[in-house]
């Protein structure tokens, strides 16, 4: 190279690599994750109503004594329910919440064998009590529509007080929550001075819901954030489950949000180390809340992988795009 061709060559060089990293480095610039801001929103102020999480779930390391599903009250108005992993590995949590008009229930469990409409029954009986009402309606509902969520549906068929089990295509699920244009606008549900905010979070399934309840600003986003495999089925799934993730970031530093409370349990209790799927007891499990800045650290996670995402176990969560790895990956 001709000296007088070495100068501009360098300038252009090092513009070059300027340019990249810039480039390289302007996704984490303009977008951090948004996690401070997440929990200075949910510390600034407390929710109308709390509630107080179990010292331990059952967790399928005793069959002989564990119930078929733990029924724990979070506050009288809001109760958490989990399969046993002695019915069934997955051993996932429902929801049951009370308004003043109508109960929701979200997922009706793994087993069709299961008595979930005799165990959400004696909650609802005993809610009545408490209330001083003789009866309440019931609207039957998914966090989305894999197998694990459903299976007790038809035990709810005729039960007198239902008043919809909500059917599994995704028309029917944006029917009934009045979405105009899914998974975008954000329709609510009024249970009776309750309101509860619906976000479309498709990514791990195409009619993955997200619940906000308003009065104890718990998120439930059923498996697409939960202390577990974040299983991405679909390669072109991925921006879906990154656009999702965004959406709810976005909403939690707008919303405050208390706990996101998923549908499942896979870490263990020491940070980075999971059960793989299909285990069938969690001797040691992490406990089911997180904090809702795990949001933008699995936001942030998903997206440094780009296009191009990795297996991967973080302390409290595991990117785990199936398409990549097969579901029984463990690291
Ligand atoms: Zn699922
Ligand atoms: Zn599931």
């Amino acid at each position: 190279m001709k000296s007088s061709y070495v100068l501009p060559a360098l300038f252009l060089l090092a513009f070059a690599f300027g340019s990249y990293r810039s480039l390289r480095a302007s996704p984490e610039a303009l977008d951090p994750g948004r996690e401070l801001e997440i929990a200075e929103l949910a510390r600034s102020s407390s929710p109308a109503q709390t509630g107080t999480f179990p010292e331990r779930w059952i967790n399928g390391t005793n069959c002989g004594s564990e119930p078929k599903m733990q029924v724990h009250e979070y506050n009288k108005d809001f109760y958490i329910l989990r399969q046993s992993k002695c019915e069934i590995y997955e051993a996932p949590f429902l929801y049951l919440i009370f308004g003043e008009d109508r109960a929701l229930l979200m997922d009706t469990g793994s087993n069709p064998s299961t008595p979930v409409a005799a165990i959400v029954d004696e909650v609802i009986q005993r809610w009545l009590l408490l209330h001083g009402k003789t009866s309440i309606s019931l609207v039957v509902a998914h966090t989305h529509t894999h197998a694990d969520h459903n299976a007790g549906d038809a035990q709810f068929a005729s039960v007198p007080y239902v008043e919809i089990v909500v059917g599994k295509p995704l028309s029917e699920v944006v029917q009934f929550w009045g979405f105009q244009n899914y998974p975008i606008d954000q329709p609510t549900i009024d249970l009776g001075n309750r309101v509860i905010d619906v976000l479309g979070t498709p990514g791990h399934q195409a009619a993955s819901l997200t619940l906000y309840d308003r009065e104890t600003r718990l998120l439930l986003t059923g498996d697409i954030v939960y202390p577990g495999h974040l299983f991405v089925f679909l390669e072109s799934d991925w921006p879906v489950f990154i656009t999702s993730m965004q959406r709810l970031v976005d909403f939690a530093a707008e919303h405050p949000v208390e706990w996101v409370l998923g549908c499942h349990i896979e870490m263990s209790s020491t940070p980075g180390v999971s059960y793989a799927w299909g285990t069938t007891a969690h001797p040691d499990e992490h406990v089911l809340q997180l904090r809702p800045e795990v949001l933008g650290r699995i936001l942030r996670a998903a997206k440094s992988m780009g296009s191009q995402p990795e297996c991967k176990i973080f302390s409290d969560f595991v990117i785990h795009p199936v398409f990549k790895c097969d579901s029984t990956w463990n690291g």
